[in-house]
C-alpha cells in the first residue's frame, strides 16, 4: 500500500497532465416518523420484518399515500441549496427487479424532480468553488439483504439471503450535483468538502440524523478525466455507496490514479460501476454499465401529481433556519477566528463543537485548539467523527478550567481527555481517580528535588557554578518520578534556590 504522502503526489502528477471531473450523488434518508406511502415507522434497528404493512410489502390492491412532512423536508433542502422549486410534477415508477424491493419497481422522480438547478458553496485552501446542484429529487428507499456464509458479506460465495422490508419505503432524497470541474489536484477535498458542508446543511434543517455509518446519508462518486487542456470529457466510473467523508476523499484520489494508469497506457476507461474498499482505499469494478438499464419509467398512476402551493413555498423559504455558511460568518465573529481558522474547523467537522465548547466558557482560541488538535487526532485513531467522540463540549471546557486555573498541566489535561474516552466518566471523576492534580506542594515537590540532586551530583555542580541552563536536566528528573504532576515551574525555581 503506499504511502498517504506519495498518493498526494501521485494525484498532483495526475492533475498536472488530466483535468479530474468530479460528480456526486447523495442519497439522504429523511427522519420521518412515518415511511413514505404508508403508516409504517421508520426507527433504526428494529427486528427485521417487523415495519412493514401491505404497502410497502407492495401486495396486491393496496395504494400509497404521500407523506406530507417529506415533501415539505425536500423542498426545504431544494430552498436552502437555491433551487428552483417545481410548481407541477409527479412521481414515477422505475421498473427493475431485485429481492430487496418486494414491488418490483421503485416509486422515484425521473424527468419532474421538485427542485432543479441550485449550488453550494465550499470552501478549500481559501478558495471558493461553486458546486451546482442539478436536481434533487424524493424517492423511497429499498429494503436491505444479508447475505449468509461467504467471506466478504456479498452475494457471490454465500450459503444464502436474508431480506428485510423494515428499510423498504423509507422517504429517500437523492441530491445530484452537475460535474464539478477545474479542481485539479484539489479536487479530492472538494468531494469532500461538499459531503461535509451537504451534511451540516441537512444537520441544521432537522431532516436527517445524516448518519453516513448507518447508513441514512450515503454517496455515490462519479470519476472522470480528460486530458488536460482538450475539452474532451472522460469516461467516467460511479463508485456506490461511499460510507465517510474519508472515504469520499480516498475514493476520488483512487480513482484518478487508476484512470491515469489506464489512459497513459493507452487504454480505455470503461463506464461501470465499482465498488470502494475501506481497508485499502482501492475500488473495483461492479456492474459494467455499456448497456444502459432500461428502466421503463413511467408516470405513477397511483399517486396525484405534486403541485405546491407557492404561498406555502414562500412560507418554507421565509423560516429556514441559519444555513452553516450564514452560522460560520456570525460565529468567526463570535469566536474570533481568521477566514484560515473556519475552514479548517469547518472541514474538520468542529464548528459546532469548538462554538459549543466556547459557550461552556473555555476562552475560544483554547477550545479552537483542542478540538483541532489533540481530539481530532484521537477522532482519526479511532476512525471516529469528532462529534462522535465520547466527550461533550462542556467536559472539554472543564479540562481547559482545570488548566487555567493550575490544577492540570497540558500533559495531564491529555490524560484527563483519555480517561474520559475511555470510561465515559466526568473530567472531575478521572483527574480524581487516576491522582492527575499537578503537584505545586513545595513540601511535597522538596523531597523529590533532593532525590534528584543527590542522583546527579555533577549537574548539580554545574549548576552551583553559574551554568542555570543546566537545571532542566534535574526538572526532568523530578517531572519523571511526579509523574508529570509535578509543576515544573516550581520545581525549576526550588533546584535553583537549593543549588544557589
Ligand atoms: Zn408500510
Amino acid at each position: 500500500m503506499t504511502t498517504l504522502e506519495s498518493t498526494m503526489d501521485r494525484v498532483v502528477d495526475v492533475a498536472g497532465r488530466y483535468d479530474p471531473v468530479i460528480g456526486l450523488e447523495t442519497h439522504v434518508e429523511l427522519g420521518t416518523v412515518s415511511k413514505m406511502f404508508c403508516g409504517c415507522p421508520t426507527t433504526f434497528g428494529a427486528e427485521p420484518n417487523t415495519q412493514t404493512c401491505p404497502v410497502c410489502l407492495g401486495l396486491p390492491g393496496s395504494l400509497p399515500v404521500p407523506n406530507e412532512v417529506a415533501i415539505e423536508s425536500t423542498i426545504r433542502i431544494g430552498l436552502a441549496l437555491h433551487c428552483d422549486i417545481a410548481s407541477w410534477c409527479r412521481f414515477a415508477r422505475k421498473n427493475y427487479f431485485y429481492p430487496d424491493m418486494p414491488k418490483n419497481f421503485q416509486i422515484s422522480q425521473y424527468d419532474e424532480p421538485l427542485c432543479t438547478n441550485g449550488y453550494l458553496d465550499v470552501t478549500v485552501e481559501g478558495r471558493t468553488v461553486r458546486v451546482e446542484i442539478e436536481r434533487v429529487h424524493l424517492e423511497e428507499d429499498t429494503g436491505k439483504s444479508l447475505h449468509v456464509g461467504g467471506a466478504t458479506g456479498r452475494i457471490h460465495g454465500a450459503d444464502h439471503s436474508l431480506v428485510d422490508y423494515n428499510r423498504a419505503g423509507i422517504p429517500l432524497v437523492e441530491i445530484v450535483t452537475k460535474p464539478v470541474a477545474g479542481t485539479g489536484a484539489l479536487a479530492p477535498v472538494v468531494g469532500r468538502a461538499y459531503v461535509t458542508e451537504l451534511r451540516e446543511l441537512l444537520r441544521s434543517l432537522g431532516v436527517s440524523d445524516v448518519r453516513m455509518e448507518q447508513g441514512s446519508l450515503r454517496c455515490d462518486v462519479n470519476v472522470s478525466l480528460s486530458p488536460a487542456g482538450s475539452g474532451v470529457l472522460g469516461t467516467r466510473s460511479e463508485t456506490k455507496n461511499v460510507n465517510s467523508l474519508r472515504s469520499v476523499e480516498r475514493a476520488i484520489r483512487f480513482e484518478m490514479g487508476r484512470q491515469a494508469d489506464v489512459l497513459d497506457r493507452g487504454g480505455r476507461v470503461v463506464q461501470e460501476t465499482r465498488h470502494f474498499h475501506e481497508d485499502n482505499g482501492r475500488t473495483t469494478p461492479g456492474r459494467s454499465k455499456e448497456e444502459a438499464t432500461d428502466y421503463r419509467y413511467f408516470p405513477e398512476p397511483d399517486l396525484v401529481p405534486v403541485a405546491p402551493d407557492p404561498a406555502w413555498v414562500d412560507r418554507l423559504r421565509t423560516t429556514l433556519p441559519e444555513l452553516p455558511a450564514e452560522r460560520r460568518a456570525r460565529l468567526a465573529g463570535e469566536l474570533g477566528a481568521t477566514a484560515f481558522e473556519m475552514e479548517s474547523m469547518a472541514n474538520a467537522g468542529v464548528v459546532e463543537l469548538v462554538a459549543a465548547t466556547a459557550a461552556a466558557g473555555a476562552p475560544a482560541a483554547e477550545a479552537r485548539n483542542w478540538w483541532l488538535g489533540y481530539l481530532t487526532q484521537k477522532a482519526n485513531a479511532a476512525e471516529l467523527e469528532p462529534a462522535d467522540l465520547a466527550i461533550s463540549p462542556e467536559q472539554v471546557a472543564r479540562v481547559v478550567a482545570l488548566v487555567e486555573d493550575g490544577t492540570l498541566s497540558v500533559g495531564l489535561a491529555r490524560q484527563a481527555v483519555d480517561g474520559v474516552l475511555e470510561t465515559g466518566a466526568d473530567v472531575d471523576t478521572v483527574v480524581a481517580e487516576r491522582g492527575l492534580r499537578r503537584v505545586s506542594d513545595v513540601d511535597a515537590l522538596a523531597a523529590a528535588v533532593d532525590e534528584a540532586i543527590a542522583a546527579q551530583p555533577d549537574v548539580a555542580e554545574k549548576i552551583r557554578g553559574g551554568k542555570v541552563a543546566a537545571a532542566g536536566a534535574l526538572v526532568g528528573a523530578v517531572m519523571k518520578a511526579t509523574r508529570g504532576q509535578a509543576d515544573a515551574k516550581t520545581v525549576r525555581e526550588l533546584i535553583l534556590q537549593k543549588l544557589s
